[in-house]
């Protein structure tokens, strides 16, 4: 399917989806009463052109429903006797959601991780470092069934990649596959230096990144890859649909989505309507093929484009372009301008001695729009001369200053201060808003 013209693509996706909207109208009370709300009966959906008047779901009707319904909510779409998996959002606004999945979801869902993993040369000769977490989170475990499905040996890390045992096995191990986050390889970069050991004499070759943004932007993978001498492949997850939905291909141009599996949309987020090819909105994904608990037109909350020119690989699956950046709690608005932090990230990651960094934004002052204070706390190395400090740090404020326009204080701060546990926290909050009341904030 993956080597099919998008037309006929398209026309077995089509498909799949007026399926499953029949699917979740007859076994979902809560898409049920949702498209009788908005009179709608799966037989009226035709083309996207009367599909993308459907309703979005918000992660907060889930939310509620799954209060009103415990434990799943009522838009699950099995008997109790099918569920075979279950697990949860971070819940970072203290709301978390369950996911219950099937075991067919669960199978399908192996396999076409394991099709993306393939695509990059893995071979039951790798050696995989599972670095994803496992628990309710559902990276870990799902990475662990494909490593199994291609009978590799594969250690189950988590959370420990950079304690004194995780990477006393990394080194004595010596994998060939790193699944990860941005932050973890590049700092596991500086505890291996720290150790005189040159990444480069190790058998990485393959790292498999995903929870933050930044792999697929050239500057930051180079700065990932060239340590290793290995290969750096972005992926998007989100635990409502799934993690690893779309992973790049050998060609690194972008996050494939898994298609076949997943209806992909971007939405102007004012005007709630299809975003030109190009143009970034926010990712709307439904479900195709999910059978335990079936989303449509999830809200994602998170900002991407898409490229659809067919990838030089082959594949029919539409990618990303550029970075996909997180919803609005990423957006800083300041003194009348606004900013992603990515785009900090990004600008301290570029600078020699600030990639892995971890940061913080602090906005203070206020009242008034003009009089808001922007400190951008960086951690260094605790051996860092003074010298070095200020150096690094005019360095970042002239960058910042240049690209984002907005002026800014440079806080060096030790090592550990941000974030005592080293990076290991790619949810961590990146910024503290101490501006008094009145300000114009999202
Ligand atoms: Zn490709």
């Amino acid at each position: 399917m993956i080597n099919e013209t998008r037309e006929v693509f398209e026309k077995i996706q089509w498909k799949k989806l007026k399926k499953q909207l029949v699917y979740c109208y007859k076994n979902s009370p809560f898409y049920q009463n949702k498209m009788k709300n908005y009179g709608i009966e799966p037989g009226d959906i035709k083309s996207y052109k009367d599909f993308k008047l459907f309703p979005f779901t918000k992660r907060e009707e889930i939310y509620s429903c799954q209060q009103e319904y415990p434990p799943f909510g009522n838009l699950v779409t099995i008997g109790k006797e099918q569920w075979h998996e279950v697990h949860t959002t971070t819940g970072t606004a203290g709301k978390p959601i369950f996911v219950v999945w099937s075991a067919k979801d669960i199978l399908n869902f192996t396999n076409f991780v394991f099709r993306s993993f393939s695509a990059l040369g893995i071979t039951n000769r790798d050696i995989f470092y599972n670095v994803f977490r496992y628990g309710f989170r559902m990276g870990g475990l799902t990475v662990h069934r494909v490593a199994e499905k291609f009978h590799c040996f594969a250690v189950p890390v988590g959370v420990d990649v950079l304690t004194n045992t995780g990477l006393e096995m990394f080194i004595n191990i010596n994998p060939t596959v790193l699944i990860s986050f941005p932050s973890e390889i590049i700092r596991l970069k500086d505890r291996l230096g720290l150790r005189k050991i040159n990444p480069k004499d190790l058998a990485l070759r393959i790292a498999i990144l995903g929870g933050e943004p930044g792999t697929s932007v050239d500057e930051i993978r180079g700065l990932i890859e060239r340590p290793f001498n290995l290969k750096a492949y972005d992926t998007y997850g989100i635990t409502e649909m799934g993690p690893l939905i779309g992973t790049e291909c050998l060609c690194q141009k972008g996050i494939h989505w898994a298609e076949d599996h997943y209806f992909v949309e971007i939405i102007d987020p004012v005007t709630g309507m299809p975003c030109q090819p190009g143009e970034m909105g926010i990712l709307v994904l439904t479900d195709l093929t999910k059978e335990a608990m079936p989303l449509i037109r999830y809200w994602t909350n998170d900002y991407v484009a898409l490229s659809t020119e067919r990838c030089e690989c082959g594949s029919v699956f539409v990618r990303t372009k550029g970075a996909i950046l997180g919803g609005d709690k990423d957006i800083v608005s300041f003194n009348g301008r606004k900013f992603y932090i990515f785009d900090v990230q990004k600008i301290l990651w570029s600078i020699e001695g600030g990639v892995g960094q971890e940061f913080l934004v602090i906005l203070e002052g206020g009242g008034t729009l003009g009089q808001e204070t922007c400190i951008l706390q960086v951690e260094r190395k605790n051996d860092e001369s003074a010298t070095e400090q200020r150096e690094f740090a005019q360095k970042l404020k002239e960058k910042i200053e240049k690209e984002l326009k907005i002026p800014v204080i440079i806080e060096a701060v030790p090592h550990g201060t941000i974030n005592k546990y080293g990076g290991l926290n790619p949810k961590i909050s990146r910024i503290i808003d101490r501006r008094k009341p009145g300000n114009i904030l999202i």
